[in-house]
């Protein structure tokens, strides 16, 4: 394979060059077939093959036992990596699992892992978690803080980059639930913030998030606060202002707990 080439373009070559009509492989160099030694033919078969029976994976159910039998935030990433139903892990450089201080009183919920979260196994590390950082500075909070009080966790719905940064699958998010939600319930945080529409589709079952954003509700027996991605500020620098006023939404929620 050429040194950029990854599984998913791999794959996607392949189908293409099906769909193309391609029925046979061709070597390099031609094989004077006149030449090869005549093979014996095949003896009959005398019985015919047992069919293979194929069993449906539930991959969600697979995930929530996977997920339950976890008892610590190690043993979770552990059951993650193990995890092998999701054909995402495939195509990744590496499992992202999270990062921050678990103790945290905030927990950040986002959508997926781009290049850079994919090379480094941290989430949120490229543009947009730089921006993320300077937001939650704005509020005196950070990934580094030692205080449970200024501190946060982050994590992803998804732990492996989809290909070319598409938008994770309905199917995906579904199979990757159980191990978000155990997250969840191992760090204990006070909120939860929903960064955007990915990750309110996994804790609410909504989407829409320019509607969702700035509104205060409940997943996981947790309050939670969606808020625009920070890849979409990015995009929309417009949209800063309603940000800020749901950072300061949450500044405000911590200074009640
Ligand atoms: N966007 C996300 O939602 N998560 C990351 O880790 C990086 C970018």
């Amino acid at each position: 394979m050429a040194p950029e080439m990854d599984w998913h373009l791999a794959r996607a070559l392949l189908e293409w060059q099906v769909e193309m009509g391609v029925d046979e492989c061709i070597a390099e160099s031609p094989v004077d077939r006149f030449d090869l030694p005549v093979e014996a033919p095949r003896a009959r078969r005398q019985q015919p093959e047992a069919p293979v029976v194929r069993q449906e994976i539930d991959a969600a159910e697979m995930a929530r036992q996977a997920a339950q039998g976890a008892e610590s935030l190690d043993a979770l990433r552990e059951a993650m990596a193990a995890y092998e139903h999701c054909e995402l892990k495939r195509g990744a450089r590496n499992l992202v699992f999270s990062d921050g201080n678990p103790a945290a009183r905030v927990m950040i919920l986002g959508e997926a892992p781009g290049r850079d979260e994919d090379r480094e196994g941290r989430p949120f590390v490229g543009r947009a978690g730089q921006l993320l950082d300077r937001m939650l500075e704005a509020i005196g909070l950070s990934r580094s803080a030692e205080e449970p009080e200024e501190a946060v966790y982050i994590t992803n719905v998804l732990p492996w980059r989809p290909p070319q940064n598409r938008d994770p699958k309905p199917e995906e998010i579904a199979m990757m639930l159980p191990f978000v939600q155990r997250h969840v319930a191992l760090v204990q945080p006070k909120v939860l913030v929903l960064m955007g529409n990915i990750a309110c589709q996994a804790a609410l079952n909504k989407r829409g998030i320019l509607k969702l954003r700035g509104g205060w509700s409940q997943a996981f027996g947790l309050p939670v606060l969606p808020m625009t991605h920070p890849a979409y500020l990015l995009r929309q620098p417009q949209a800063k202002r309603e940000a800020w006023s749901d950072l300061l939404s949450l500044k405000a929620k911590l200074e009640t707990l």
